[in-house]
């Protein structure tokens, strides 16, 4: 007799048509392994079956019935014009008459289901439960079908007390799943172990083999229970272990430790600080000083609330670097970016960045700008400046490291505000000497917990939370203009106010320039002449976006930083990081159009001074939307990490980990880093302790071939791509 493994291909399976197998590969299912991963979607019980008397409309329902007569209309689809065909069953429930409608647009299809159907035929119906016209109805409903009313009773018998029902297409039905799904487990021979003896007991788990069974074929809800918690766990557990075994991996690299040079750089940088450390950034520096201090390359991410003030954290780490003999790179996401960093990096070290200048300090440094943009002469400059060691800090894209840039002895790289900095690049990073450096990465994007123990599990993380004091924060409100159209004028009065008074003001936009296909959308350019020859005509206006040329950009933001601006009107270039202390308002134009979390790194740009920011929420949402909901009640709350969760109840999860393929977004099958986060932490103990015991997987080879296979299929980036 045929026997099927889990890699058995579908078509060795089932035989047959090549359209069938086509069907199933669009549902994603291509081997035996896929078909058995396909769970149910949920399972209609024959103890729990409605009845017709105590259903209210808009509920699911399943029904036993009869086909008493079977129809087929045409007419024509008023949105696509197009002839399609409505199927129409009567069904007698209980003495009752029920109406089940389909629509088809093909009419072979709309034949199939007469033929299906035919009167007489006996049945579980299910789906939701409508009214048209006075009269019950279930569109599109899932059947069980019987056989006609002789053997149909028998049947039913026959029928397990819990149906499964699958997630289905139009040309694979959830019957045809179930059919063969029933062959696939009487053949299957195997069905890998990943989760070790040991680690099921402690765990109260059952076999993986007893889980496959029980989630396809259940003898009651108990089973399905207890088969879906060992499939997530396995996931969840397969991914921490290939994690931890990352970390383990990292541990043994070697890299050189970076030690404290007594009346070094960082000495004289704490003496010169003009404000005093939070006391987050002390004890966040203590750790990133200890990391560096020892032989293997650090790997930490640090998370840090818009304006907590990162960036004095990064520069003593590079300080530190410096003291040890190396060097540092500090990588932005954006030319921009780069460029205010070098300038705030050497603004704020003073002497202590003018190696080789006069007034400069003696143990000084130099802080060297490595941008795509920079002119050839200048670019040799810089290169030598990297490969000589004289550049202590240089910061850049991180096109730094692709562009075989040789550095002297690169100890440190600092990644800002990219938390997309993958397992690739970190890879890279590690490949690129056999003393790889220390690394940092460094976000304002709140990670909620599980997502980090899982997109960045092989990193350790710090936190720091509080935002130094002095700083007046924001305040947000949502202006619907929909509504209240007069509302706008009165947020540009907001901005002459305040430029009035001394401040500067944002006017952020989502287009760079009006779109013909979406004319309602704010863009820069149109916006920036409409305001300076409108409402704000006796301001200095003046526009950034990602289409100007670097050197435009960077004379716009120093403009801006130098106060020589007004009004600066922009797309999201100044989402992250930008700091202008004397902005006070920020102005959001089609504020829905934007995450609530990109809305929240976009209002940290106002309110970091000590007069306090305004930040004004523009959205044509009529205000009963979801989208003005989302908006107001962001507005509440100024909490990062509040703000990532209200996004995360309205965003799909695949947003979150930023990966774009439909269906597995996140990579697991049944595994939801939004919703279980509590077995995430279990299986993350339950790896390390079996590492412990088991270091090299030798008692678990089908464990062992599952992390290899999340390794190679590319699956398991998404583990740190975020
Ligand atoms: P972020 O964490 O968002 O990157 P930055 O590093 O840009 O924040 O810091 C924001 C501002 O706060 C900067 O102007 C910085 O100089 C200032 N700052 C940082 N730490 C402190 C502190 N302890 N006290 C006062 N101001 C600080
Ligand atoms: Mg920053």
């Amino acid at each position: 007799m045929l026997r099927v493994l889990p890699h058995t291909r579908l078509d060795q399976l089932a035989g047959g048509k090549k359209g069938s197998q086509e069907a199933l590969a669009k549902l994603g299912l291509h081997t035996v392994g896929d078909l058995l991963h396909h769970h149910p979607r949920r399972y209609i019980a024959k103890g729990e079956l409605s009845t017709l008397a105590d259903v209210e409309p808009d509920t699911h329902v399943s029904v036993v019935g009869r086909v008493v007569r079977a129809e087929v209309h045409p007419y024509q689809d008023r949105r696509t014009r197009q002839q399609a065909w409505r199927v129409e069953l009567v069904v007698a429930v209980e003495g009752e008459r029920l109406l089940l409608t389909f629509f088809d647009r093909r009419k072979h299809i709309a034949d199939w289901r007469i033929d299906r159907f035919q009167p007489g035929t006996v049945g579980i119906f299910s789906g939701k439960l409508g009214e048209f016209r006075g009269r019950l109805q279930l569109t599109h409903p899932d059947a069980t079908l019987f056989g006609t009313e002789g053997d149909a009773a028998m049947e039913f018998e026959l029928q397990p007390d819990l149906t499964p029902v699958y997630p289905a297409s139009a040309k694979v039905q959830t019957w045809q799943l179930r059919d063969l799904v029933k062959l696939a487990l009487e053949l299957l021979d195997d069905w890998p172990e990943v989760v070790p003896r040991s680690v099921r007991r402690a765990h109260g788990l059952v076999t993986g083999r007893q889980a496959v069974e029980w989630i396809h074929r259940p003898a009651d809800r108990t089973q399905v229970e207890r088969a879906a918690e060992y499939f997530k766990f396995a996931e969840a557990f397969t991914a921490q272990t290939l994690l931890a075994r990352r970390r383990v991996a990292l541990r043994s690299v070697a890299s050189t430790a970076r030690l404290p040079r007594a009346g070094g750089l960082l000495e004289a940088f704490d003496d010169q600080l003009p404000f005093e450390l939070t006391q987050g950034q002390r004890e966040v520096g203590e750790q990133i000083l200890d990391d560096l201090a020892q032989t293997h390359p650090m790997q930490r991410l640090l998370q840090g609330e818009v304006g907590s003030g990162k960036t004095v954290v990064a520069l003593r780490a590079m300080l530190r670097t410096v003291d040890g003999g190396g060097q540092a790179a500090l990588l932005a996401p954006t030319e921009v970016l780069a460029q205010q960093h070098a300038r705030s990096l050497r603004a704020m070290l003073g002497p202590l960045a003018e190696a080789g200048m006069l007034g400069g300090s003696d143990h000084a440094t130099r802080v060297t700008l490595l941008t795509g943009s920079l002119p050839t002469a200048a670019r040799r400059e810089a290169l030598l400046d990297i490969a000589s060691g004289a550049a202590g800090i240089v910061v850049g894209t991180h096109a730094l490291l692709q562009d075989n840039v040789d550095f002297a002895d690169l100890g440190l790289v600092v990644v800002d505000e990219q938390h997309r900095f993958g397992v690739e690049q970190r890879a890279e990073l590690t490949a690129k000497s056999d003393r790889p450096p220390h690394l940092l990465v460094m976000t304002a994007t709140p990670i909620p917990r599980t997502v980090a123990m899982t997109v960045f599990g092989d990193l350790e993380t710090s936190l720091l939370t509080e935002v130094p004091r002095g700083r007046a924060g924001v305040q947000t409100t949502v202006v619907p203009i929909s509504e209240r159209p007069g509302w706008l004028d009165r947020a540009w009065e907001r901005i002459t106010e305040e430029v009035a008074a001394g401040h500067q003001a944002f006017v952020l936009c989502p287009k760079i320039e009006a779109d013909p296909d979406d004319p309602a959308g704010a863009a820069v350019e149109s916006v920036a002449d409409l305001l300076a020859q409108g409402p704000l005509s006796g301001l200095r206006v003046d526009r950034l976006h990602g289409r100007q040329s670097p050197e435009v950009k960077d004379r716009v933001m120093r403009g801006f930083a130098d106060g020589d601006i007004d009004v600066l009107v922009c797309t999201t270039v100044v989402e992250v990081g930008v700091d202008v202390p004397n902005a006070t308002v920020m102005v959001i134009l089609d504020a829905d159009r934007f995450g609530l979390s990109q809305l929240h790194q976009i209002r940290g740009r106002v309110g970091r001074g000590s007069a306090p920011g305004l930040c004004l929420l523009v959205t044509r949402a009529p205000q009963a939307s979801p989208a003005f909901e989302r908006l107001t009640a962001m507005s509440a709350t100024s909490d990062g990490f509040a703000v990532a969760q209200l996004d995360l109840v309205t965003r799909r999860e695949g947003d979150v980990l930023g990966a774009s393929q439909a269906g597995s977004a996140s990579g697991f099958r049944h595994l939801s880093v939004v919703a279980d986060e509590e077995v995430i932490v279990r299986a993350r103990g339950a790896a390390a302790d079996y590492l412990a015991e088991d270091p090299a997987l030798d008692a678990a080879p089908d464990l062992m071939a599952a992390i290899a296979d999340l390794e190679t299929s590319g699956r398991g980036d998404y583990l740190e791509r975020g």
